[in-house]
């Protein structure tokens, strides 16, 4: 049985780090969020990493030197533009996360960095050894008390609703998402400018 459409300034689909991250900034930039995913907000593989996060934030460390790491850890399959725009934003993201409240373990008041198999510097910056259950933990309650986010869980994607099935003018695009509500059995349509 289909309901009423939803609709949003934009749609996050799945809870983990990536989604979360993307859910919080939108919402404080003033965007009305909903935040779809298919379990609890505890699902996923956010919260199971555990040796930390790799940044170039030594000073014997570079971000080329993290590139060239990485390209020689992906053994062919890394795309090198892609790779360059995720290592220089390393840094700005361990920041992100400490103004977000999450307490790397430190030492003699810096990070502590640990070396790990592929990185020839030491750049991973973690919690003890439950970095992403520590992330997931600080982020978890954001979410839920953001004002903007409204969050539907045990609500799983089962389809894009695109431009050109609703008959929408101008380039094809996708304009809101089919999620059946796992509870209820409902399907519930999601509509949004930003998928
Ligand atoms: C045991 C373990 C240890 C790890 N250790 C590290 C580490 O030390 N350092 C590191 O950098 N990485 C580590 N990783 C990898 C890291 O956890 C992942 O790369 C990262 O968590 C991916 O985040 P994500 O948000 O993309 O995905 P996830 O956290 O998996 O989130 C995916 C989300 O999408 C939801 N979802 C999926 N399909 C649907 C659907 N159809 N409808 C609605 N929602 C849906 C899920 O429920 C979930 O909420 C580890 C992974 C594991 C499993």
């Amino acid at each position: 049985m289909m309901e009423a459409v939803k609709s949003f300034e934009a749609i996050v689909v799945g809870s983990g780090l990536a989604g979360g991250v993307t859910a919080l900034e939108l919402a404080d930039h003033g965007l009305r969020v909903a935040l779809i995913t298919k379990r609890s907000l505890e699902d996923g593989a956010s919260p199971r990493a555990q040796g930390g996060i790799a940044a170039a934030l030594s000073s014997l460390d570079s971000i080329d030197t993290h590139v060239q790491d990485t390209l020689i850890a992906g053994a062919g399959l890394c795309d090198l533009e892609a790779t360059h725009f995720i290592l220089e934003r390393g840094e700005m993201a361990i920041h992100w996360l400490t103004r977000r409240g999450v307490r790397f373990t430190r030492e003699n008041g810096a990070l502590h960095l640990t070396r790990e198999g592929g990185h020839s510097q030491r750049r991973v910056a973690h919690v003890a050894d439950a970095t992403g259950a520590a992330i997931q933990n600080t982020l978890h309650p954001q979410l839920r008390q953001h004002p903007r986010i409204h969050l539907f869980e045990q609500h799983m994607l089962v389809d894009l609703i695109t431009s050109e099935r609703l008959a929408l003018p101008g380039p094809r695009r996708c304009v809101g998402l089919y999620a059946l509500e796992e509870t209820s059995g409902e399907v519930h349509a999601f509509t949004a400018p930003h998928t």
